[in-house]
C-alpha cells in the first residue's frame, strides 16, 4: 500500500474508533428493539422468557458453519428427532451421525460434532460448559462458536463474529481496510457495540440484519434500525464495504472413480480413512486426486476388480474450499461372486443396495459420481430410481463456500 494511502486508511480507522465510542450504546438499543419485532422465527431459538437449550444452539451453531439457514432446518430437526439431547447423540455410532449428516457438506463437523457430545459427557456430565475457554477446549468449537454459545445459551457477555457480523460492522464503522486483515479489528469494534445485558440477543440481532437487510449486495438501508449511526451509509459505502483481498484462483486437481454395480443390485463403496478430507465417509473407489498438470485421469491402476469397464461420457465437477475437482467416472457390471483386489483395501469395501443409498454415508461429490453413472444405464430398469436415490441428500446450499 502507498503512503498516502496507508495514512488515509489510518486516519480513517482511528474516526472509526471514536465513533464507536460515541455510537455503540445507541446502536445497541436501537437493533435490540428492531430484533424484539422482526426477528426470525427458528427452532433453535428460545422464546422470550424460556431457557434457551445449550444443546439447540451448539448443534444450531455447528451445522450453521458454511451452511444456509434453508439448508439446515430440516436436517437440524431430523438431528433432534433422532437424538434428543447431547447423551443421545454421544451414544449414536459415528457411521450413523455422517450418514444423517450426508449432504451438509464439510464433513470434518459431522466427525467433531459427535467427539464433542462424546466429551460433553464424559467430562461434564452431560451439560454443556458456560465459559467461552471451557468451550474452546471441545473438539469443533472454536473462538466464533465458543462465544456464540456462550452469548445464546448462557447469557455471558460474549461477542460471536461470524461473516454476517463482520460485513455489518465494517459497515458501521466504514472500516476500509481490507479482510482478511482487518478481521481483529472488526472484532474489537463488534466488542465494543455489545451491550452488557442480552449480549445473546445482540449477537442473533446483528445475524439476522446481515441475513436480512445488510445483505452483501444491494443492503436495504432504508429498513436498518443502524441507519442513523452507520457511516457507510453516509459515505455512499454501503454496498462496496467491506473490501477483500481478492481470492487466489482454485487449483484443479483430477481423479478416476469407479462405479461396479453388481448383479445383485448392489453397488461397491468404500470407507475413506478416518482423517482427511471427507474422513470416514464412504467413497466408490478412486484413484488418488492429484493436480491436473499430472492428468488423473483413466487411471485404472486403481480400479477396484476387473472387468469391462466403460467410460460414462462427461465428467463430474465439485469445488471445495481448496480445490475443484475433476473426476472421469468408470462403470462396470459384475456376478454377485466378483471380488474387490487387493488393491482396493477390501478390509474397507463394502456393497450396499440402490435402493438403501439414500441414507449411506456418502458425500455431495460421491452422490455426483453415482447419479452420473446410474442415470446414463439405459439396459437396467433399475437406472432412474437408482440414480435419484443416490442424489437424494445431496442438494443443499452453502452458506459460503
Ligand atoms: S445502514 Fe445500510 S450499510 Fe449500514 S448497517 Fe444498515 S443496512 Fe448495513
Amino acid at each position: 500500500m502507498a503512503g498516502a494511502e496507508a495514512r488515509t486508511q489510518i486516519g480513517e480507522d482511528m474516526r472509526a474508533k471514536a465513533a464507536a465510542k460515541m455510537t455503540g450504546a445507541r446502536a445497541a438499543e436501537a437493533l435490540l428493539a428492531w430484533y424484539d419485532r422482526e426477528q426470525r422465527l427458528l427452532p433453535w431459538r428460545a422464546r422470550p422468557g424460556v431457557t434457551p437449550d445449550p444443546y439447540a444452539v451448539w448443534l444450531s451453531e455447528i451445522m450453521l458453519q458454511q451452511t444456509t439457514v434453508k439448508a439446515v432446518l430440516p436436517r437440524y430437526t431430523l438431528f433432534l428427532r433422532r437424538w434428543p439431547d447431547v447423551a443421545a447423540l454421544a451414544s449414536a455410532e459415528l457411521g450413523e451421525v455422517l450418514g444423517a449428516w450426508a449432504g451438509l457438506g464439510y464433513y470434518a463437523r459431522a466427525r467433531n460434532l459427535h467427539a464433542c457430545a462424546r466429551e460433553v459427557v464424559r467430562r461434564f456430565g452431560g451439560r454443556f460448559p458456560e465459559t467461552e475457554a471451557l468451550l474452546r477446549t471441545l473438539p469443533g468449537i472454536g473462538d466464533y462458536t465458543a462465544a456464540a454459545i456462550a452469548a445464546i445459551a448462557f447469557g455471558a457477555h460474549a461477542t460471536p463474529v461470524d461473516g454476517n457480523i463482520e460485513r455489518v460492522v465494517a459497515r458501521v464503522f466504514a472500516l476500509t481496510m481490507r479482510l482478511p486483515a482487518a478481521k481483529p479489528e472488526i472484532k474489537a469494534l463488534a466488542a465494543s457495540l455489545t451491550p452488557k445485558t442480552r449480549a445473546g440477543d445482540f449477537a442473533q440481532a446483528l445475524m439476522d440484519l446481515g441475513a436480512t437487510i445488510c445483505t452483501s449486495r444491494r443492503p436495504a438501508c432504508g429498513l436498518c434500525p443502524l441507519r442513523p449511526d452507520c457511516a457507510a451509509h453516509a459515505a455512499g459505502l454501503a454496498e462496496v464495504l467491506p473490501y477483500r483481498e481478492a481470492k487466489a484462483e482454485r487449483p484443479i486437481r483430477r481423479g478416476t472413480a469407479f462405479v461396479v454395480l453388481r448383479a445383485d443390485g448392489a453397488v461397491l463403496l468404500r470407507e475413506r480413512p478416518p482423517k482427511g478430507l471427507l474422513g470416514g465417509m464412504l467413497e466408490t473407489p478412486s484413484s488418488p486426486w492429484i493436480a491436473a498438470e499430472r492428468n488423473g485421469m483413466a487411471d485404472f491402476e486403481h480400479a477396484p476388480l476387473k472387468a469391462q469397464w466403460r467410460e460414462v461420457p462427461g465428467l463430474v465437477e465439485h469445488i471445495f474450499t481448496h480445490f475443484h475437482l475433476q473426476l472421469a467416472v468408470y462403470r462396470a457390471e459384475v456376478p454377485v461372486d466378483a471380488e474387490v483386489t487387493s488393491a482396493a483395501s477390501p478390509e474397507r469395501c463394502r456393497w450396499i443396495h440402490v435402493r438403501d443409498l439414500h441414507g449411506a454415508a456418502l458425500p455431495s461429490v460421491m452422490r455426483k459420481v453415482l447419479a452420473h453413472a446410474l442415470e446414463r444405464d439405459v439396459r437396467s430398469g433399475r437406472a432412474k430410481p437408482a440414480a435419484r436415490a443416490a442424489a437424494a441428500p445431496a442438494r443443499v446450499r452453502r452458506r459460503s463456500a
